[in-house]
């Protein structure tokens, strides 16, 4: 079946009326990137075979931990549309992450044929900062202020660029005047125009990694981590006197991620944030599907205790790559490695096997 699928959303239905239990015959597919390793290893533990594509020149890693049964090289990412027939006719489920967002236009991206897991309805939501605001006030989420001008800022704010990959070119000022004085330095007109002035909240970053299946109606917390971001994280090895000599600005470039377990008390508000994240995004497209597989509130933890939310990623986000062989929670809840790129195929090979493909795929 599905060799020949045409629409977005049509394997599911086809899958759900005749393969009832035949997840094998599906692939997982992805971009080699981001946290391909983690997805295709996952998907191979659940019995799926897997594919990444990836950029010529960078399939190394994908060869060497032996987590792809096909590797199809391409020139750029973007290239994977040339690809839609062959991945269509092998059955291939594209596995979103970050890469994908950054390879492809939004609307590139929704007229993909090939079924993708996640709801696409929701990706304007979290390409816009400013819907992503409205998403998150709606789930009742306490959000660092945003300045509408330069002119407002009276405080410590942090400047942020629409589409900036990781934290890139993010820059601190307290002052109209420091805004103004930093941003010439900015790289394009293009950045300059899009950004974002948000209040510098001084607390513990916690980033939260969430999974919502639409099969069991439930909301796991998978795993926490922090992130190791240059040069803010690197600052403290030096003097402070040295930092000013050396005239530093902090920087936000993400380089990695650092594991993380919360203190017990604070789970239940953590469940409770996700679980009004969910609730909310049902209201926000019209078809009232809402976000499902794993998302990420990022969070700034104040010393009252209060979490300040000032994104969310509607997808699996890198930080979920330390916990291949499980987090301390996801031991808790299924006592076997389960990885958020395992829970996703398990999620998948769930919905084979209830005939509820629709509800997943897109
Ligand atoms: P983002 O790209 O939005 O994830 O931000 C990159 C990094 O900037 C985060 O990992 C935090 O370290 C820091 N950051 C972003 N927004 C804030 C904020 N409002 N207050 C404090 N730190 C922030």
């Amino acid at each position: 079946m599905g060799a020949q699928k045409s629409k977005p959303g049509r394997a599911a239905k086809a899958a759900g009326a005749t393969v009832a239990n035949s997840y094998s015959r599906y692939k997982i597919a992805t971009l080699g990137s981001h946290s391909a390793l983690q997805i295709l290893h996952g998907a191979k533990q659940e019995g799926f075979s897997t594919i990444a594509i990836c950029e010529r020149g960078r399939e190394r890693p994908y060869q060497s931990y032996k987590v792809a049964d096909e590797i199809i090289l391409v020139d750029k990412f973007r290239d994977t549309v040339k690809l839609q027939q062959r991945l269509l006719k092998e059955n291939a489920v594209l596995i979103p992450h970050g890469t994908f967002f950054e390879a492809f236009d939004l609307e590139e991206f929704e007229k993909l044929k090939v079924p993708y897991f996640g709801n696409k309805g929701i990706l304007k939501w979290e390409a816009d900062r400013m819907l992503q605001r409205e998403w998150l006030k709606r789930a009742g989420l306490i959000l660092p202020k945003i300045y509408e001008k330069p002119e407002a800022i009276d405080g410590q704010v942090i400047v942020k660029f629409y589409g900036a990959r990781g934290g890139k070119g993010f820059f601190l000022a307290r002052s109209a005047g420091e805004f103004y004085r930093k941003i010439k330095d900015r790289r394009t007109k293009e950045d300059v125009r899009a950004y974002i002035i948000q209040e510098y909240i001084i607390g513990a970053p916690i980033y939260i990694h969430y999974f919502y299946s639409p099969l069991t109606n439930e909301l796991e917390v998978m795993s926490f981590d922090k992130r190791y971001e240059s040069n803010v994280d690197s600052i403290g090895r030096i003097a402070a006197k040295d930092q000013l000599d050396l005239g530093l600005e902090t920087s936000y470039n993400i380089t990695g991620n650092v594991p993380l377990v919360v203190r017990e008390s604070l789970l239940p508000e953590i469940f409770r944030m996700g679980e009004a994240v969910v609730k909310a995004s049902k209201t926000l497209d019209g078809d009232g599907k809402g976000i499902h597989g794993p998302f990420s509130l990022e969070t700034v933890i104040t010393p009252d205790l209060k979490f300040f939310v000032f994104e969310i990623s509607a997808r699996i986000v890198a930080g979920t790559n330390l916990y291949v062989e499980g987090s301390p929670y996801t031991e808790l809840r299924y006592g076997e490695p389960m990885s958020t790129g395992r829970r996703i195929a398990r999620e998948i090979k769930d919905a084979i096997r209830q005939n509820k493909l629709s509800k997943i795929l897109d």
